[in-house]
């Protein structure tokens, strides 16, 4: 009796070792600057690291793609052609970015809108040269912005700037591009649980986390210095998730804040009201990446009452969106699946309570 009791223990002491050992993959990590933003790759699985490599490379190509200082980028030729009437044929990256871009901006009604870079650049906002532009600077660059003077060629591939001094810029949508990118490498590569994190901008949470649990996102808190201070967790589990906010990058002069989303109707930084916005899309939501990037954006332009209407049309995407007053606007199951939510914000009520 007793020898068929030890017997058992061990076979079971056995069981449970051999679950340990295939249980104890751990995750595979890299961080990289890339896409001018830390980058940090997570993966867990036999081909981790090989996923990891090939998804940073990946990255970094499409870097030479939108970079505005590479010369031969699709970006750099764009704007040397502006105005010359030549099509420039594009990279199919490229091109379905400015597609998917051009969608949105007629949208959202030219609040997301790529052709503003002369803006961007008169603003220099995250650069040693950010100032206060003057009105005449303003309304000459204003002149050079607009969605509608980008054109596009579906069967060419090919995209042209109708303007002389036009340009492209692309921050607004390549990492959340490049989330969908690293997601297809990591499913090739059969990786089931795993983090793709472009500066906590962009990000896809795979599967679940080391303790089997949903990833825990920390929502950073838009009004505090330290980067580790947090507005509320999201636990996300195969969803897409993007963050805009003010705090990002941003100068002040003379109490005015002045940051790097721009509202091309005005040439000014958003004063839409919104602090930040956050995006989440379904697995379902094809380009859920590249999505949320543009629709973070978006949202912060519209603001929060309008932006919050927009979300609501979208099929399988639910948003966050702080205000001045530290009222937080949500759609979809958002209030229910924020955590540890800071005292220092309340839930926006549609009565008009604030409660
Ligand atoms: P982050 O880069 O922090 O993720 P966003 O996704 O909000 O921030 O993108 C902001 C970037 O997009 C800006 O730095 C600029 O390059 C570009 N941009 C600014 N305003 C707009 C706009 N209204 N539409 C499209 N792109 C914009
Ligand atoms: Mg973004």
């Amino acid at each position: 009796m007793l020898v068929k009791r030890i017997v058992r223990s061990c076979i079971l002491l056995l069981v449970l070792c051999l679950c340990a050992g295939c249980g104890e993959q751990s995750d595979v990590k890299r961080s990289d600057i890339v896409l001018d933003t830390a980058v940090t790759l997570t993966a867990r699985g036999e081909d981790a690291q090989a996923a990891i490599d090939e998804s940073m490379a990946r990255i970094r190509n499409i870097d030479n793609m939108v970079n505005p200082n590479v010369p031969d980028s699709d970006v750099s030729k764009l704007s040397q052609n502006a105005g010359t009437g030549k099509w420039v044929p594009l990279q199919p990256e490229t091109y379905k970015m400015l597609a998917v871009a051009q969608d949105y901006a007629r949208k959202t009604n030219g609040a997301f809108d790529v052709t503003t870079k002369p803006l961007v650049d008169l603003w220099g906002i995250g650069t040693d040269h950010a100032k206060v532009p003057t009105p005449a600077e303003l309304s000459e660059a204003q002149k050079k912005v607009g969605w509608q003077k980008l054109e596009l060629n579906e069967g060419t591939h090919s995209a042209r700037l109708v303007q002389k001094g036009m340009g492209v810029d692309l921050g607004g949508i390549a990492k959340g591009f490049a989330v969908d990118e690293v997601r297809k490498i990591y499913a090739r590569y059969g990786i089931k649980d795993g983090l793709i994190n472009l500066g906590s901008s962009s990000m896809y949470a795979l599967g679940v986390n080391q303790e089997g649990q949903p990833w825990r996102i920390g929502l950073r808190h838009p009004r505090k210095e330290d980067a580790q201070e947090k507005m509320a967790i999201l636990p996300l589990e195969n969803e897409a998730l993007s963050t805009s906010g003010d705090y990002e990058r941003f100068f002040e002069a003379n109490g005015t804040r002045y940051h790097h989303i721009l509202d091309p109707r005005t040439g000014w930084p958003a004063m839409s009201g919104a602090m930040s916005v956050t995006i989440v899309a379904a697995d379902r939501v094809k380009d859920g990446g590249m999505l949320t990037d543009i629709l973070t954006t978006a949202v912060f332009v519209l603001g929060p009452e309008q932006g919050a209407r927009f979300l609501r049309g979208q099929d399988g995407i639910e948003g966050a969106i702080t205000d001045g007053r530290y009222q937080l606007w949500t759609t979809g199951n958002m209030a229910t699946d924020l955590l540890e939510v800071s005292p220092d914000f309340h839930f926006w009520q549609e009565s008009g309570e604030n409660l």
